[in-house]
């Protein structure tokens, strides 16, 4: 059993680094990959601990990139190389990107009479501060009835009236950036760019992403039943993509979702997936 999407409490899972190579070891995978949103930490905490439990540990990330305006999550692996120095200075700028945005999106909070301050949205660990933190303290303390109502009426791109737009790569810079890293892509949850709206299909998105570069497509995931499975693996085939898999365990922010098995234990990744993909 491996497991290649998980994330930790350096970006939106439960679990510390630690306790995530702890729950890999006792679920008996044979194989970890740490990519949590935008950040290396989780993975970086969590390579000496894996390395002395004897946990196969891989380097990932899941990048939020552009793509025709939408948002398209990306998923980079082995990017702990030495090549890899570029990219970790690009995520230096994108991490003082949004830091410096939130400062700024609190100071026209402020401006507008919402009573908040960076202290009360601020996770516990930091780096990755974001917006529905801030809609979580709007709706604490009455400014917003819900997520939505907060992104609509403060923070949201549209009609948000203290929007502060912040740095956010295209998905062919991104795959450059991961690419020169030494790293290689895989299009996370394809199953997501239906749901935003693809109707025309995936197969003219994944050719195109596959001209920018797109080497490797998510084809496992707890979001996909058999089917999507199926369809993505074809998808692979067509385009000469490699495959990976990962359940995207976040911990208790997503319950149902466990560590290798997925939602109520609709996954299972072949063992090859990972082989092919270090062949690459
Ligand atoms: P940030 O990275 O801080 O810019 O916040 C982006 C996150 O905000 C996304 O990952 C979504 O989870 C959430 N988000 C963005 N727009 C909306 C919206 N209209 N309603 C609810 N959540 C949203
Ligand atoms: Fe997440
Ligand atoms: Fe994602
Ligand atoms: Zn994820």
């Amino acid at each position: 059993m491996i497991d290649l999407h998980t994330h930790t409490d350096e970006s939106d899972g439960t679990y510390r680094p630690a306790e995530l190579v702890d729950e890999a070891v006792a679920t008996g995978l044979e194989a970890l990959a740490i990519s949590d949103h935008d950040t290396l930490a989780g993975y970086d905490a969590a390579e000496p601990l894996a390395r002395a439990a004897g946990l196969d540990l891989i380097c990932g990330i899941e990048l939020s990139t552009k793509f025709h305006g939408r948002t398209v999550h990306l998923l980079g692996y082995f990017l702990n190389g030495g090549p890899s120095a570029e990219f970790r200075g690009w995520l230096k700028e994108l991490h003082d990107s949004r830091r410096d945005r939130n400062i700024r999106l609190i100071a026209r909070l402020q401006a507008q009479g919402v009573d908040v301050t960076l202290e009360e949205v601020s996770t516990g660990r930091g780096s990755q501060t974001g917006r529905p933190h801030f809609a979580r303290v709007l709706i604490d303390k009455g400014y917003a009835s819900s997520i939505e109502h907060a992104f609509q009426q403060y923070l949201g791109e549209e009609s948000g009236s203290a929007y502060v737009q912040r740095m956010e790569p295209e998905l062919g810079e991104a795959l450059k950036l991961v690419a020169a890293g030494g790293g290689l892509a895989s299009l996370a949850h394809p199953i997501r760019l239906v749901r935003r709206g693809a109707s025309d299909g995936l197969d003219p998105m994944i050719a195109e992403m596959r001209e920018l570069g797109l080497p490797a497509i998510e084809a496992f995931h707890s979001d996909h039943g058999p089917a999507e499975v199926a369809q993505y693996l074809g998808y692979a085939e067509r385009y000469g993509l490699a495959v990976t898999g990962g359940s995207d365990f976040h911990g208790a922010n997503k319950p149902r979702i466990r560590l290798g098995t997925g939602l109520d234990g609709n996954l299972d990744i072949p063992r090859a997936v990972l082989d092919k993909l270090r062949d690459k």
